[in-house]
């Protein structure tokens, strides 16, 4: 799609959400290759003269693939336990896969509280600034060890427009397993329409069933929408793209991607 190549190539600042679905297989087990192939796209951002900021999920599942165990339990504790381990290997893995091209990774950890905190939001945007500034990746994530139910954000499409508000960031793109936003779940429904553009949030949620969540991940399609809608009040766009095909990214640079795009008013 063209609308989605030119808003690449208008936006230097670029937000990446990667949805736990993103980097796993089907059955819910982070995938090195997934993971590099992401990182090898992003990297073409980077030598357009981009700056990229990512947020990932993945601790949960990263977690559960590094100790096998616990996937059972509903004990917060013991889901905070396998974020903090899988927070460990998922740093790992895009730390190798960034410095095979001699780039680092930050890790940034941010709770619901920090955006809620004047003095916290400064530091976290010169921490941001500074990173991005000398040629770092931040890789942003919610601080899942610290946050029960309650007092979480729960949804990394929630904390990618946070963040891309945050930095003040052109572009927001989502990375999840649909091609975008359809009028119908087209799992079920041959005649689903795709949605290419959407220019006014509220008009779109009268006019398409929400449907379905994601298997492994968090949020679904109402949280990527309300996502879009947070970017667009502070005049950046978001493109909503399935990260599960192969070089998506660069088939949106070079305008062959399917996605939807939602742009400010
Ligand atoms: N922060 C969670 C994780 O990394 C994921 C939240 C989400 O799926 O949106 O496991």
């Amino acid at each position: 799609m063209e609308a989605i190549r030119e808003l690449i190539k208008e936006s230097r600042k670029i937000v990446l959400k990667v949805g736990s679905n993103v980097l796993s297989d089907d059955k819910g087990v982070v995938n090195s290759e997934n993971l590099k192939n992401l990182v090898d796209q992003t990297m073409e951002f980077i030598k357009m003269g981009k700056q990229v900021v990512i947020v990932s999920s993945g601790a949960g599942i990263c977690g559960v693939g590094a100790i096998n165990k616990w996937t059972r339990r509903d004990d917060i504790s013991y889901k905070q336990a396998l974020c903090a381990i899988g927070q460990v290997e998922l740093m790992l893995g895009y730390k190798e896969a960034f410095m095979a091209h001699g780039v680092h990774v930050a890790q940034i950890l941010l709770t619901r509280e920090d955006f809620q905190d004047r003095y916290r939001t400064l530091n976290m945007r010169n921490a941001l600034f500074t990173l991005v500034d000398e040629g770092v990746v931040p890789i942003v994530n919610e601080n899942d060890s610290v946050c029960v139910e309650e007092i979480k954000i729960g949804d990394n499409d929630t904390l990618s427009a946070l963040t891309a508000n945050l930095w003040n960031a052109d572009l927001l793109i989502v990375l999840s397993d649909i091609d975008g936003v359809y009028d119908k779940d087209p799992k079920k429904n041959g005649d689903a329409n795709f949605i290419e553009e959407v220019w006014d949030i509220d008009g779109l949620l009268q006019e398409i069933d929400v449907f379905g969540k994601s298997d492994f991940g968090t949020g679904g399609i109402l949280t990527k929408i309300e996502a879009a809608r947070r970017v667009n009040e502070y005049g950046a766009s978001m493109i909503l793209l399935n990260g599960k095909k192969q070089n998506i990214l660069k088939d949106a640079i070079s305008g062959e991607a399917k996605g939807t795009v939602f742009f400010p008013r």
